[in-house]
């Protein structure tokens, strides 16, 4: 495998048809409304009978039976080209070029997600059955969406009751956490029913558990609640305790995360302050898996003063397993000790190549990716927004490969990590997952997962476990493409 990949690593069609199939453990960083095309979006806006601004490139929430000047039924845009490719590139980075007035990568990226946001309300299950396939055809065996189940009227409105208007301490916390308990029922049964929905949609469009079953149904799901940031403290704080609480309640909702620009005024200023709402909220709900979106920022978007602590508190104060992006680090206070640190706690950072280039400008070796590993952090790859980005995991495990020249046990460690790290439930199939040894029940050298069927004690343990489960899976995949690639004529020396 080691000289296939060298035979097509200077070559990007034969690289991408070999990574195409190389099984990917996991997508540990994926945003559902991201993960979806523009195209989709107004397709729906269509069917539901929506309104586009074409003067402010979005799609309107109500209809339009006589569009007045700059406006359009969606329905009807797929008959004029210029408009409809106009607002496709409004409502992802399909080819963007800064302008006079559209001049930033990271704007028009965050921007895109209030442009579409109206077709995603009653289309989350076609989001789902969407994203899902598009893991399927990038050999992703799991997926941990990130979404917001909770409307956000049904959040202020309990925020309301409690007439709180501000939250700077443990103590306020506690005020406000009593203050929303009443609710919690109501929260459970809310977010339970959209999944439920979702979830419902999202297999019937896959005709999941009928003969015509699409690959996608094979694709284990799991998801984060994100709670954004921007927002007034309270409200965050609102937000967490309904993520915290679902986290504990439902299984299908295996971790918390807070996310949108890390950058952005509220964001920056209460950074801290959030951090303390986690710390508080991991005494409350202890063993909550958090990840969060932290350190994606650079010198050349906010001041120095800002770029010094965002890793360094996120784990230390907010204990979070895992860390999203984590570009800044080289800017971090003692970055030295942070990465030692990282790596003594096994703390993942979740890489999203292709989003850092396009929001923060930073690829290649100006990419920390390097420095991780380094360090002996373990790091996934993961694809943030492959919709807006109009990428997949196969093209991030490609830019790492150009950019870094990794190697094919580089392409299986990253493989594995993301399974290893996965928020999913159960015990690992590893005992030493960098040293290749299974725990004992399962014992026998790795070599033999992919031709050998598990022992009786060895299935039991593996019912019992889904992160074991899949990670048997993907040693199984591996051995399956090994052999398919070996007799692949295109993947030859010349
Ligand atoms: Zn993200």
């Amino acid at each position: 495998m080691a000289s296939l990949l060298d035979n097509v690593r200077g070559d990007p069609v034969r690289l991408e048809l070999f990574l195409r199939s190389f099984p990917k453990g996991a997508d540990l960083h994926n945003h559902l409304s991201g993960a979806v095309y523009a195209e989709s979006f107004l397709k729906w806006a269509g069917e539901d009978g929506l309104c586009v601004s074409l003067a402010e490139k979005t799609i309107l929430s109500r209809p339009c039976p006589k569009p007045a000047e700059g406006q359009e039924n969606a329905e009807a845009l797929s008959a004029q080209p210029e408009a409809w490719n106009a607002m496709i590139n409004a409502l992802s980075m399909r080819n963007f070029v800064p302008t006079e007035t559209d001049r930033s990568g990271h704007d028009h990226f965050f921007a895109t997600f209030l442009r579409f946001t109206a077709a995603e309300r009653e289309h989350q299950g076609d989001m789902l059955a969407e994203a899902m396939s598009k893991a399927a055809s990038d050999h992703v065996q799991y997926v941990e969406f990130q979404i917001a189940p909770i409307p956000f009227a049904f959040l202020a409105e309990m925020l309301e009751h409690t007439h709180l208007q501000s939250v700077q301490n443990e103590q306020d916390f506690q005020v406000l956490y009593e203050g929303l308990q009443p609710f919690f029922s109501q929260i459970l049964a809310q977010a339970q029913t959209a999944i439920d929905e979702m979830e419902w949609r999202a297999h019937s469009v896959l005709k999941c558990g009928t003969k015509q079953a699409a690959s996608a149904c094979n694709v284990a799901v799991r998801y984060q609640y994100s709670a954004l940031r921007v927002f007034p403290a309270p409200f965050v704080f609102t937000q967490l305790v309904a993520a915290y609480e679902l986290t504990h309640r439902d299984p299908r909702v295996v971790g918390v995360n807070l996310v949108a620009p890390e950058d952005n005024p509220t964001a920056l200023h209460d950074y801290d302050l959030h951090m303390q709402m986690f710390h508080y909220l991991n005494q409350r709900y202890p063993g909550t898996n958090v990840s969060l979106h932290a350190g994606e920022i650079t010198p050349a978007l906010v001041p120095a003063a800002d770029m010094d602590h965002h890793i360094h508190a996120a784990i230390e104060v907010a204990g979070v397993k895992r860390v999203g992006h984590g570009v800044d680090v080289q800017w971090e206070h003692d970055s030295e000790i942070l990465l030692q640190d990282m790596a003594k706690r096994h703390i993942l950072v979740e890489i999203n190549l292709t989003s850092n280039d396009e929001i923060l400008g930073i690829k290649g070796a100006d990419h920390p990716f390097l420095l991780y590993r380094r360090a002996g952090v373990p790091v996934a790859l993961s694809t943030d927004d492959e919709g807006v980005s109009r990428s997949d995991l196969t093209q991030e495990y490609k830019r790492a490969v150009e950019a870094y020249h990794l190697t094919y046990d580089d392409l299986i460690e990253l493989s594995r990590a993301g399974l290893e790290y996965g928020f999913m439930p159960g015990a690992s199939l590893w005992a030493d997952h960098k040293l290749g040894q299974v725990v004992t029940v399962c014992s026998g050298d790795v070599a033999h997962i992919g031709t050998t069927t598990p022992t009786a004690a060895c299935q039991h343990f593996l019912n019992d476990n889904m992160k074991a489960r899949l990670q048997w899976q993907l040693e199984r995949a591996f051995s399956k493409f090994e052999q398919d690639m070996s007799h692949n004529v295109l993947l030859g020396e010349r």
